[in-house]
């Protein structure tokens, strides 16, 4: 099972495609450690923890604190995805140390990086990204986040983080836009031509296929508030979904649990729950291209699988 704690709704950035809903809510020492109790006290399987934001390296001492206090019977991994900006040597060498997955959020190239990815107050620290990404390559996974824009250079901007030295990525375009059949029939070049490219080199991961979830994009699990609120999704993160937090909160960490929530038949009523809200929010054509989305990428990540074995 994965838990994700949502640390901050703060971030440094305020993207152009960015829909969190940015505000200065924090977790807490409380929050934390009872949710150590409450993990214990049920008995969950673990194995991944995710630290999400926001910007989660905005609350570094909550992820050690985290990590040097989690209940030591699980063996799990840790994961942080962030835009990179505030990472050190320091803390990369505390990643090091407690096998910490660390993923960079980029938008390719230095140009698309300063046109999309605004800092909330003053300067563009786009070059930072950049430098960052070719100081660290070697010890971090790459985010890439493809929109219908930036997919006319799909293939350009995939060399140009590749020239970095970086060599995991995983490939994230857009989801819950419209994307036109010209748009996907793009997208689709690019990615065979990524496919061809992989085929001569054969020298970089995809990860993707490490990142299923049952519903497009959003993450599903136990998802810790920084109010103590527990959901079974990251769709609450989202300004356009902060309503709906009452319907899918399913418990709280200060409370006994008086249900199973890895049960099934719970687990497959929530996601339907979460289909009819995503059903009421994006009109139809989003949603067709949700769907071609997902079929362009499971293809992609097919034929590497495919290759890989
Ligand atoms: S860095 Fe991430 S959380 Fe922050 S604004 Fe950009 S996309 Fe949103």
């Amino acid at each position: 099972m994965n838990i994700i704690y949502i640390l901050t709704y703060d971030c440094n950035f305020r993207c152009k495609y960015c829909d969190v809903y940015k505000h200065n809510n924090n977790i807490s020492i409380d929050v934390i450690n009872q949710s150590f109790i409450f993990f214990e006290r049920n008995n969950f399987l673990i194995n991944k923890i995710k630290f999400f934001g926001g910007e989660p390296l905005l609350k570094k001492d909550f992820i050690k604190f985290i990590i040097n206090n989690f209940p030591k019977k699980y063996n799990t991994n840790f994961y942080i995805t962030t835009n990179s900006t505030l990472i050190d040597n320091d803390f990369m060498i505390f990643a090091r140390e407690n096998n910490i997955e660390i993923t960079f959020s980029i938008d390719w190239d230095l140009d698309t990086n300063r046109e999309n990815r605004i800092l909330a107050h003053g300067d563009n620290l786009s070059e930072q990204i950049i430098n960052n990404t070719k100081i660290y390559s070697n010890f971090v996974k790459i985010n890439q986040v493809i929109t219908p824009k930036n997919s006319i250079n799909f293939f350009k901007n995939f060399t140009y983080i590749y020239d970095l030295w970086v060599r995991k990525f995983n490939f994230l375009p857009a989801y819950y836009i419209k994307w036109t059949k010209n748009w996907l029939v793009n997208l689709k070049k690019w990615f065979d031509e990524i496919y061809d490219f992989y085929k001569k080199w054969n020298d970089f991961e995809l990860i993707n296929l490490e990142n299923y979830s049952d519903i497009s994009f959003f993450n599903l699990g136990i998802i810790i508030d920084t109010d103590w609120n527990i959901y079974w999704t990251n769709l609450i993160l989202s300004w356009k979904f902060k309503k709906y937090k009452k319907d899918l909160k399913i418990w709280d960490v200060f409370n006994w649990l008086i249900f199973d929530i890895q049960n099934n038949v719970f687990i497959k009523d929530y996601i339907n729950k979460i289909s009819s809200i995503l059903e009421i929010e994006y009109n139809k054509s989003v949603l067709v291209s949700v769907k071609y989305i997902d079929l362009l990428l499971n293809n992609f990540c097919n034929e590497f699988k495919t290759h890989r074995n």
